[in-house]
């Protein structure tokens, strides 16, 4: 996939700041220092891939554990559920752009 969820601190439109998941491209998420991540859709762990340089594959992100519920995934089968073991998904991630990073 090329979005993950990460945890970092945002400012939000009204200004304030917020400890909170983010959607992010893949790619910025890997110039992150140690990020939490999780999948924006399923809500699963997932882990970050640098790309090869000669670009035969991207930089991305996938699952730690397979998810036949996620369309993000590789192997969905066309219901959407959560993962098994879900990070935090009562919290909603905030699909922004601004961060400080
Ligand atoms: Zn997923």
């Amino acid at each position: 996939m090329e979005i993950v969820d990460v945890k970092q601190f945002v400012t939000l439109l009204d200004g304030s700041r917020s400890y909170a998941w983010q959607t992010i491209p893949a790619v910025d998420a890997l110039k992150l220092a140690e990020p939490r991540l999780r999948c924006p859709e399923c809500k699963g762990a997932v882990g970050l891939f640098r790309g090869t340089t000669d670009e035969a594959t991207a930089n991305r992100a996938e699952h730690k554990k397979k998810n036949p519920g996620c369309s993000l995934g590789d192997c969905f089968d066309g219901v959407k559920r959560l993962a098994i073991s879900p990070i935090e998904p009562d919290e909603k991630s905030i699909n922004e752009q601004q961060s400080d990073n």
